[in-house]
């Protein structure tokens, strides 16, 4: 059996081109979504991410407004910005890049961001509806990954499914997206026991861990749904780097149903997810009911 390849990069593009008809139509109203995206320092890997999300928040039709703080700039100098962020009317959803520079505390951050623009749905505020099953800005990568579990099993009803990680940027907020969408879900970590055994009975599996290509073929139910968060840099053949995920691919093709590869898979989804959630801010903030998408 040679499972289903989820194209992550064709989803992708086929939700920012929806995003844009929507950003489109709106334009003619006079709103344009905006969105500021605030990094401090210089951490390479969040250079290339933010670089990237600007290109697509502009080619979608929509504002991007960018800010820079120096490495040691201090957690006042970002609450203010986060405050002037907060109060600007053409700035509908803001993204302080992550990780931040040890003398800023994150957490402290997050909070001050107004919930409503909370575009990375970082928000205790947020993190919480989500939970009570309130309409909410949800992280995006979860988002995603959702959305791409639903393009080969359109009802995850009744489904069990395994979310391998408790973030609270990956794990959790994705275990309440499936809770939402009714399937049955187990949340494992690092103390859980015997994790292959548990995955293996699983029509879903969801990969968060961080570990290069720990979800091998024994894992993986035949037929089922494999989804892989994982983004893991390891030595490749040639002296340079390779980007894996945390799922084995090659073994996984063999027994999955559907599996989504690295890169090609969730990445790309999550920058289009970030394109939602700030239009979906933005018409919130003018009373307009939540884009179709
Ligand atoms: P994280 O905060 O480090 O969380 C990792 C989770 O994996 C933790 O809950 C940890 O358990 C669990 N874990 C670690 N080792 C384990 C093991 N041996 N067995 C079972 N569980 C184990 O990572 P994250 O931010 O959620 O990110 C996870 C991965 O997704 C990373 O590779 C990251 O780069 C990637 N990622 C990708 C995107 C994207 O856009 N594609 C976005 C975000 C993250 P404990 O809680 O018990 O420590």
């Amino acid at each position: 059996m040679s499972a289903h390849i989820i194209d992550g990069k064709a989803i992708a593009a086929d939700l920012r081109a929806r995003v844009k008809t929507e950003v489109d139509r709106l334009a003619r109203t006079g709103l344009v979504p905006g969105i500021a995206v605030v990094l401090v320092g210089h951490n390479p890997a969040s250079e290339v991410y933010v670089r990237s999300k600007a290109g697509q928040v502009t080619a979608a039709g929509m504002r991007s407004f960018d800010h820079r703080l120096p490495e040691d700039a201090s957690e006042a100098a970002l609450l203010a910005l986060v405050a002037q962020l907060n109060a600007d009317p053409a700035v509908h959803g803001i993204l302080v890049q992550l990780p931040l520079p040890p003398q800023i505390d994150a957490t402290r951050i997050i909070d001050a961001i107004d919930p409503g623009k909370d575009v990375d749905g970082f928000h205790p505020l947020n993190a919480g509806r989500l939970a009570i099953g309130l309409p909410a800005l949800v992280p995006c990568t979860p988002l995603g990954c959702v959305m791409l579990a639903k393009t080969v099993r359109p009802s995850l009803a009744g489904l069990d499914a395994v979310v391998i990680g408790r973030s609270n940027v990956v794990g959790k907020p994705l275990a309440q997206l499936l809770i939402a969408e009714s399937a049955t879900v187990t949340v494992a970590h690092s103390k859980t026991r015997d994790l292959p055994a548990l995955c293996r009975s699983k029509d879903l599996l969801f990969a968060a861990i961080g570990r290069p290509e720990m979800v091998r073929r024994d894992w993986i139910k035949p037929g089922a749904t494999v989804i892989d968060v994982g983004i893991n840099r390891i030595p490749a053949a040639d002296g340079k780097t390779r980007i894996v995920g945390d799922v084995a691919f090659a073994e996984a093709r063999e027994v999955a149903g559907a599996v989504t590869p690295v890169p090609g898979g969730v990445g790309p989804m999550t920058i289009a997810c970030l394109l939602v959630n700030t239009l979906r801010a933005a018409c919130r903030a003018k009373g307009l009911p939540p884009p179709a998408l």
